[in-house]
């Protein structure tokens, strides 16, 4: 049973949604009927549809409604259920792992991959335009938790934001929720470098944006190399930090000056 649909419909209409998935491509949709028909197959279809990128480090929050999301857990746990009885592990008389696949399917999309599926931020800029206006640097240090897409190990750190102030600031707080959200996805430490540098010029509108981010990676402690005082540091530097000497200098410094008043 075959039907024609507009990709659209299929995912902003109410019962459309749950009822038709498409096949062969983007053209034809056929009435859920069984395993393999999905929500997720649906919005996967679209987003191949717009050529639009879906690698664990990118933001998809425009192709999943809030409402998607339990929908998504349960496919989700579904298909952990099948890896861990791929592994061998007793999830019907083990208590320990009876609920596994169902919290590792919570703890993907509402905790380590959230920043895929959240918008961004919202990031409420205030005016710096005054004649007694901020033209210093602000460095702000943030937490980070986020994972390597590569082994999905934890990898946790800090990231220092340095800015100079254009002419407009946001709140403290949004920087870090701005690190954050690009930190829990599947990354690469240097790409995440670089996506935090870009989310904040975006909310900041600065040209003049520095990110470094200093953090221990599981994929190096628990397996491989086993390393456990590895630590992976990395830079990018916009607009002044990149050209101005005395710039990354005060950026670096600052950074020091925050270590000694609170190790990390
Ligand atoms: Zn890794």
């Amino acid at each position: 049973m075959k039907k024609d649909f507009k990709p659209d419909q299929l995912l902003l209409g109410g019962t459309a949604k749950q009822e038709y998935v498409p096949l062969d491509g983007h053209q034809l949709y056929a009435k859920k009927d069984g395993p393999g028909m999905y929500l997720s197959t649906a919005i996967r279809a679209k987003m191949q549809n717009d050529k639009k990128r879906f690698w664990a480090g990118d933001n998809i929050s425009d192709y999943v409604a809030e409402s998607d999301i339990e929908s998504l857990i349960t496919e989700a746990a579904q298909a952990f259920e099948q890896v861990l009885d791929a592994l061998l592990i007793d999830r019907e008389t083990d208590p320990n792992s009876q609920g596994t696949a169902r919290r590792l399917a919570k703890m993907y999309f509402n905790e380590v991959m959230a920043g895929r599926y959240e918008p961004a931020p919202d990031a409420t800029a205030f005016p710096n335009d005054s004649t007694d206006r901020y033209e210093g640097m602000l460095v702000v240090r943030s937490e980070l938790r986020s994972m390597c897409s590569h082994h999905h190990q934890p990898v946790s750190g800090v990231a220092y934001i340095g800015i100079i102030a254009a002419n407009k600031l946001i709140g403290l707080s949004k920087y870090t929720r701005i690190a954050q959200w690009c930190a829990r996805r599947g990354t690469l430490q240097e790409e995440l470098c670089n996506d935090i540098a870009r989310e904040i010029m975006r909310a900041t509108d600065a040209e003049d944006v520095a990110v470094y981010i200093q953090a221990i990676h599981g994929c190096c402690e628990n397996r491989g190399i086993m390393a456990h005082s590895s630590l992976t540091q990395t830079t990018v530097l916009k607009g002044s930090f990149k050209t101005d000497g005395n710039t990354k200098k005060e950026f670096f410094d600052n950074i020091k000056l925050q270590q000694e008043f609170a190790p990390r």
